[in-house]
């Protein structure tokens, strides 16, 4: 019997507490909690750590405070386009979309890629008739809209200014990305992330989170990484395995190769966010270099851990 750990995170960037109000704070650190514990249930019943990541990452994309799912971010054009992507460290088997719209959770869309097709990516218009098949739940265009996110498109509409990096516009420079990594009492881990992406990117952009590799990744031998930040940024750095590398090739603990990948690797190219991870040991770390993330952890024996400031 493994110990059992389930990490997640919300999204990184300029999270100030100065900047939050307490109502606003309480409701973030809720939605950590109820994201933990719906994953956490499983893992407590034995079972899986792909089990356990997609109930944590399914929470997060239905609570409208985060950039995934209900509350994705607004594309140039208006329109809220999400990626996803899910994977195996088991079997490395793995599951992405990309661009998708009207899709209620794109994390089960890309668990779909992964288990019913012989695909790993699907984007757009194909990914979306795939999800018809399978009967994955779609909502109409509001149910994504959240006010603050409208708001915070609007300040930069217009513009060519994509919430990237030195953004003097976008005062509020958060990256509201979810995503989970967990350990199960086998000893299995597994990583999810999803996103609606940066506001005001170019309709058909896709950022690290559909990327395997880049902001997603899940090898039992290593480690079960989720990113957030400047998916640009992430996929030049190869992010989530360049972590597992580390940890593979040079032997260094997980907390040890993400503070590489996080601290030098990512900084030296201005790629600001952070990530999640496990191994296969259930140790867990949480790293990153912008001013806050959401973040969140359980392990069994213990409670949940829930912080968004520095
Ligand atoms: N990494 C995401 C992207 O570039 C954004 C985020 O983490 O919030 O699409």
């Amino acid at each position: 019997m493994s110990a059992y750990t389930l990490v997640i995170h919300g999204g990184a960037g300029t999270i100030l507490k100065e900047d939050m109000p307490p109502e606003l704070e309480a409701a973030y650190l809720q939605g950590l909690n109820d994201a933990l514990d719906a994953g956490y249930a499983l893992l407590e019943k034995g079972q899986s750590a792909m089990a356990a990541v997609l109930a944590a990452t399914l929470s997060l994309e239905d609570n409208i405070l985060f950039n995934a799912g209900k509350g994705s971010v607004f594309a140039k054009d208006g329109s809220q386009e999400m990626d996803a992507s899910i994977m195996d460290g088991k079997t490395l088997m793995a599951g992405a979309v990309a661009g998708v719209r009207n899709i209620r959770n794109p994390v089960e869309l890309a668990y779909s890629v992964m288990t019913k097709s012989s695909h790993v990516m699907l984007i757009g218009k194909g990914a979306e008739d795939f999800a018809a098949l399978q009967g994955i739940r779609t909502e109409p265009d509001e149910y994504f809209v959240s006010q603050f996110r409208y708001d915070q498109w609007k300040q930069v509409q217009g513009s060519d200014e994509a919430s990237l990096d030195h953004n003097v516009k976008l005062r509020d420079k958060k990256f509201g990305t979810v995503g989970a990594a967990a350990c199960d009492i086998h000893g299995n881990i597994a990583a999810a992330t999803s996103t609606g992406g940066m506001t005001n990117k170019q309709w058909g952009r896709v950022g690290d989170s559909s990327i395997i590799g880049a902001g997603t990744y899940a090898n039992n031998k290593t480690c079960a990484i989720s990113c957030t930040g400047h998916g640009e940024l992430f996929i030049r750095a190869v992010t989530a395995y360049d972590v597992s590398c580390l940890m593979e090739y040079k032997g260094l603990s997980l907390q040890e190769a993400m503070n590489v990948v996080v601290h030098d690797k990512l900084m030296k190219i201005n790629g600001e966010g952070g990530m999640i991870g496990v191994d296969a040991k259930g140790n867990a770390a949480m790293v990153f270099n912008s001013e806050g993330m959401y973040r969140g952890l359980r392990s069994n024996g213990g409670g949940n851990e829930v912080a968004i400031y520095k």
